[in-house]
């Protein structure tokens, strides 16, 4: 089994457990008392997980449980992997922001990642991602930013673009929990070696996917304000209290020193997207073409690894 070796489930914070899937979590948020009975999960981990999803969702929710919505932060392949095997499933509407809808509806694909601004395997190995969009056109539901999800009513919706042009991050305030997805993540996703052991660091999102990072700045800045002291993210364990928000203010404040690559193809120009889906990439420069083949070898010798990993 290729998951037995991660710990079931852990818990966030009350009302909400998180679930490591290989190198990606997936969260659980149920409703409190005296709102509408239920649960939703939040982003559907990697292809192949969707048993492990549903086992989890039973060990917390009790046998047969189902949620009342699955909600996306957003549709990248690593959190929507499993999500049309869930829907066979559990046939539940999925909420996303109208901006990435397009990805979830076969419409368009994302930019292509930028194997060469990261420092490790795992940029390498985004080659390998899958890019071209499912289509799940019935369940989807355009999420209201302004009225929140009906199936989660406590919770705030905040768009956090950047790392993709329609991510978005969800916001308990009475106990100042955020689930952030990529906007920002608690692991360097870009290295192998933090990724694989779940070594604990605040970072700004995935560099290989980010496709602006000047939306992706102003995002940190929205998130650091709200002073979470709880936040899961897509990416790496729980952070919590003081050192939270320390290091969230710090990645705020020191934004393009800390997270954004130095060169590569989004840093100075970013991808340009929206409900159509993406409608400008910014050209490959031929300084990056020698990277690029470098990483492509790397990125074959993580490929390997990575299968071997996963037996
Ligand atoms: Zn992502
Ligand atoms: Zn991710």
């Amino acid at each position: 089994m290729i998951f037995s070796k991660s710990p079931d489930y852990f818990q966030v914070a009350q009302g909400v457990w998180g679930a490591r899937i290989l190198f990606v979590n997936v969260y659980f948020i149920a409703n409190r008392r005296g709102f509408p009975k239920g649960w939703v999960l939040v982003d559907a981990g990697i292809q192949g997980s969707a048993q492990r999803i549903i086992s989890v969702a039973e060990s917390i929710f009790g046998t047969g449980a189902k949620p009342s919505a699955i909600i996306l932060t957003h549709a990248h392949s690593d959190h929507t992997g499993a999500l049309e095997e869930l829907l066979k499933h559990w046939d539940v509407p999925v909420y996303a922001h109208e901006y990435e809808v397009p990805y979830l509806t076969g419409k368009s694909s994302y930019p292509p990642s930028d194997p060469t601004v990261g420092e490790g395997m795992m940029s390498l190995m985004s080659v390998f991602f899958r890019k071209e969009p499912i289509d799940i056109s019935n369940n989807i539901r355009i999420i209201d930013t302004e009225g929140g999800i009906p199936e989660l009513p406590e919770w705030r919706v905040i768009h956090t673009p950047g790392h993709t042009p329609g991510h978005v991050s969800f916001f308990l305030s009475l106990n100042t929990t955020l689930i952030a997805g990529d906007a920002f993540v608690a692991t360097k996703q870009e290295s192998a070696i933090y990724t694989i052991s779940n070594i604990k660091k605040l970072s700004g999102p995935p560099r290989y996917m980010t496709t602006d990072w000047v939306a992706a700045e102003a995002s940190v800045k929205v998130l650091s304000l709200l002073e979470p002291r709880i936040a899961g993210t897509g990416h790496g364990p729980v952070l919590r209290g003081r050192e939270l928000q320390e290091s969230l203010r710090n990645l705020a404040e020191n934004f393009v020193e800390l997270a954004v690559p130095k060169g590569g193809r989004y840093a100075e120009k970013p991808a340009e997207a929206d409900e159509t889906g993406t409608y400008y990439i910014p050209p490959f420069r031929s300084t990056t073409k020698f990277k690029a083949v470098a990483g492509l070898l790397g990125a074959l010798a993580g490929f390997a690894i990575t299968k071997a990993l996963v037996k």
